[in-house]
């Protein structure tokens, strides 16, 4: 197909060097004896109390650079702390980083760290035969990483210099950072992709993914949230808070399980592009009520796009994303625009006559948004090549 060649490099999108940096964080359970337990938990716990002193100071006089900073507090902090050196290092770090990104929202409170953590790096943590090594504030302790396994099938990934020790629910995990850059192959068919209620994917080529599980179960824990939130009695509220959360992993599983079916779809045809429209807000969502809305959740469509970038990415499939102006009130045989044109699942052209399901009627419109060349307008300030309508999100 010559003419999407021709397309891409119209855009400037440099098909031949389409390299893309992806990251993927792995969480490993660690086998720690009572005595080291005491070690790390008395470590956290000093490397806590660092942050948030660290975090004061770099608050009150407004530090965002980590060698001011440093010069500042590393004497203090090594002699209030019984840390080591490296990890007054590190705490400063994050605490730098943290407070670029809390100026950046504008936000009017210093950084807080309650959860406790720990930013390991290259010099204070070393893995060797399904063990790793820790720095802590009484010597290295040696411990076991389960499981090891994912590791060895990760071996043409880097692992990145800042592994990240976590507490929960008693337990100690490593977050391990590994990254890999692929190759994006050069695609020769374009698969635009419309989301949706009904169906949570329709490809242009006539490929539907159901989306029904979902608004059902979004239906059922809506309705149970109401009923607990009438009820008001602190019980009440208890179940609430571990109802959000099962709600929010069967979602994100679901999301998961649905991304993986459209990918898996998509890399079964040669060189494929995967386009989505570009979600801003959610469109049409003033002229929806508040059910609507519920099921309509930017959000849910958001990770979903996500997701399947990623793992889209991951196999050398690339993703564009097109402006999604009138994708469901066009017409993708004649390109007639009318509102009325939708009604419930099926599209009418009242110009040509053409029928056809609505949300298949809105992926070929995302297909066609990208060949009639619209996706280098959308999202992309001035100053940005065109390239990075490729958008890859970790
Ligand atoms: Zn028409």
């Amino acid at each position: 197909m010559l003419f999407l060649l021709d397309l891409f490099k119209k855009y400037s999108y440099n098909i031949y060097e389409m390299e893309k940096e992806i990251v993927k964080t792995f969480k490993v359970k660690l086998n720690i004896s009572p005595e080291n337990r005491e070690k790390l938990d008395k470590t956290l716990f000093e490397y806590n109390n660092l942050l948030n002193y660290l975090s004061s100071i770099a608050w009150d006089k407004k530090i965002t650079n980590k060698v001011k900073l440093h010069h500042l507090t590393y004497y203090p902090a090594r002699e209030k702390f019984n840390l080591p050196a490296q990890f007054v290092c590190s705490a400063r770090d994050v605490v730098c980083d943290r407070m670029r990104a809390i100026i950046k929202r504008k936000r009017k409170s210093k950084p807080q760290f309650k959860k406790p953590f720990l930013r390991y790096d290259v010099r204070t943590i070393t893995f060797k035969e399904g063990y790793c090594s820790l720095s802590t504030s009484f010597g290295r302790i040696k411990t076991k990483i389960i499981p090891y396994d994912y590791l060895n099938q990760h071996k043409d990934w880097t692992l990145t210099n800042t592994p990240t020790l976590i507490k929960r629910n008693k337990d100690f995990y490593l977050c391990l950072h590994f990254k890999k850059t692929v190759v994006l192959k050069e695609p020769s068919i374009l698969i635009g992709v419309d989301l949706g209620i009904k169906n949570i994917s329709v490809t242009s080529d006539n490929k539907f993914f159901s989306g029904g599980y979902l608004t059902y179960k979004s239906n059922h824990f809506f309705r149970l949230r109401k009923a607990l939130q009438a009820k008001g009695t602190p019980s009440a509220k208890r179940v609430l808070k571990r109802i959000s959360g099962r709600e929010k992993r069967f979602k994100l599983d679901y999301l998961h399980q649905k991304s993986k079916e459209l990918v898996q779809y998509v890399s079964e045809l040669q060189n494929p592009c995967i386009v989505f429209e570009k979600l801003q807000g959610i469109r049409e969502q003033k002229s929806k009520g508040r059910k609507m809305n519920r099921k309509l959740s930017t959000w849910t469509f958001r990770k979903f796009q996500e997701l399947v970038t990623y793992k889209a990415n991951q196999i050398g499939v690339p993703v564009a994303f097109v402006d999604a102006r009138y994708t469901s009130q066009k017409c993708s045989r004649c390109g007639n625009i009318l509102k009325s044109q939708r009604t419930g699942n099926t599209f009418k052209c009242k110009a040509c006559g053409f029928e056809l399901n609505a949300d298949l009627n809105g992926a070929r419109n995302i297909r066609k948004n990208f060949t009639e060349g619209q996706a280098p307008q959308v999202g992309l300030s001035v100053n940005q090549p065109l390239s990075s309508a490729f958008v890859t999100t970790s």
